[in-house]
């Protein structure tokens, strides 16, 4: 059932046996599984998650490879709906464990917001991260091109920019480190440091060696229309034509809920077993949240497993069931 302001009351008093954070490809696939298992579940999604802004998937068996993850993400909403799964817009705020019954607490409505409490047994966390992207006085200008030919996935679209004039888009010296892994798909790669850190000689020189152009200026504007990104404009007047680029400036997890529960972890991402188990024996966690490949076959076999993870917990705790019950 579709959850609003209106009709959560009904709810409150319900313990949910998982509670799912993020809607997106790994969330939608855990609440497809759970509700099979014949378990209760409620998705919480914020809305403008990273499958929301790929515009195409481009290398999942059994999909077009121009299917936008939009589509994936109306299909999926419907497909958990259809199967008795409930579902509410909002931003998962703060999770809590008490007794072995977690509490969420969720922002409801970006304006006269409500502050629901929602309980459950188990929590899911499948709230993913969202890729920093150069910032710009214009942002819509970056959105223009962001996730059509400006990448923010070398894995999804190394495929995309192949032996392509690529710029790379860092923001900080590491990064640049990129560029000799994208040299696999491409060998005509601009580095842009947006004016955002000072590059060392070692890494100048390992450039040039390359012969790898590094643009240090800050950036005014992307140059293109319909989409398709074809250069750069630097606040010092220079333009350098592009026609594809890939951003690799870090990302935001979307963890903060998690912030007073202790959970093992590599840097920011949530260390798992093969089920997606965290070191909270009640918190699952997968796609691009937890330590692995960041794709959306990766997220959907992961929904899999938590919910296969969590469906046998419960049943091997559960009585079992008699013919003359
Ligand atoms: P997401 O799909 O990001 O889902 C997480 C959801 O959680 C989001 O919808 C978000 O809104 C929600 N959320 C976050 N915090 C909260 C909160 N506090 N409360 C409630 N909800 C919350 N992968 C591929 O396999 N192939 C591709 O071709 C491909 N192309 C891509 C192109 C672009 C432009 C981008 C950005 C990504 C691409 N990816 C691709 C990567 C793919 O989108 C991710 O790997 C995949 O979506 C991960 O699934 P997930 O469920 O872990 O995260
Ligand atoms: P969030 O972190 O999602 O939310 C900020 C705060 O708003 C939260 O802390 C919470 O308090 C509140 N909130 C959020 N959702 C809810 C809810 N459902 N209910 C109640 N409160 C809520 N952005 C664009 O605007 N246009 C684009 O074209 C665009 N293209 C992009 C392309 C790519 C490839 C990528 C990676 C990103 C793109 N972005 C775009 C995304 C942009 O960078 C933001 O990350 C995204 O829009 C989420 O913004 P937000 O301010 O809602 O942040
Ligand atoms: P397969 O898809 O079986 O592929 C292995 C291929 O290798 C076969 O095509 C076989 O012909 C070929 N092969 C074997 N040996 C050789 C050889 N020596 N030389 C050349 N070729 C060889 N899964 C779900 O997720 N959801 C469902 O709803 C679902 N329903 C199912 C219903 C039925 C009736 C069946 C039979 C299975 C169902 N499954 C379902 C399970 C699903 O089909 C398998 O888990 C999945 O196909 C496994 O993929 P695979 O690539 O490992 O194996």
């Amino acid at each position: 059932m579709k959850l609003s302001k209106a009709n959560l009351d009904q709810k409150l008093d319900h313990t949910y046996d998982a509670i799912i954070v993020g809607g997106g490809a790994g969330g939608l696939s855990t609440a497809i599984y759970l509700a099979r298992y014949r378990l209760s579940c409620l998705v919480i999604e914020k809305g403008l998650g990273r499958s929301f802004w790929m515009q195409h998937l481009t290398n999942y068996l059994g999909l077009s490879p121009d299917t936008p993850g939009r589509d994936l993400l109306k299909q999926g909403q419907e497909h958990a709906l259809d199967l008795g799964v409930d579902f509410l817009n909002g931003f998962v705020e703060h999770a809590e464990d008490k007794d072995d019954i977690f509490s969420v607490r969720v922002k409801v409505g970006k304006k006269d917001s409500i502050y629901p409490t929602f309980k459950s047994k188990y929590i899911v966390a499948a709230s993913g991260l969202i890729d920093n992207l150069p910032q710009l006085e214009d942002m819509q200008n970056v959105y223009d091109y962001a996730g059509y030919n400006l990448h923010v996935c070398m894995i999804c679209d190394g495929y995309e920019m192949a032996d392509k004039k690529c710029g790379l888009f860092v923001s900080r010296e590491g990064a640049i480190n990129t560029a000799f892994v994208l040299n696999w798909f491409t060998p005509y790669i601009s580095v842009f440091t947006n004016g955002e850190f000072e590059v060392g000689d070692q890494m100048r020189t390992k450039l040039a060696e390359h012969g790898y152009p590094l643009y240090e200026s800050p950036i005014a504007k992307f140059l293109g229309e319909n989409n398709e990104m074809d250069g750069v404009e630097l606040v010092d007047g220079t333009k350098v034509e592009l026609e594809t680029g890939l951003v690799a400036m870090g990302s935001h997890y979307y963890n903060d809920y998690l912030k007073d529960i202790d959970l093992e972890r590599n840097g920011e991402n949530i260390i798992t077993d093969e089920m997606c188990r965290s070191s909270h024996p009640r918190i699952f966690a997968l796609g691009d949240l937890k330590q692995g490949l960041n794709q959306v076959s990766i997220a959907v076999a992961d929904g899999t497993l938590a919910a296969t993870g969590i469906w046998r917990d419960i049943r091997r705790s559960s009585p079992p069931r008699l013919w003359s019950e």
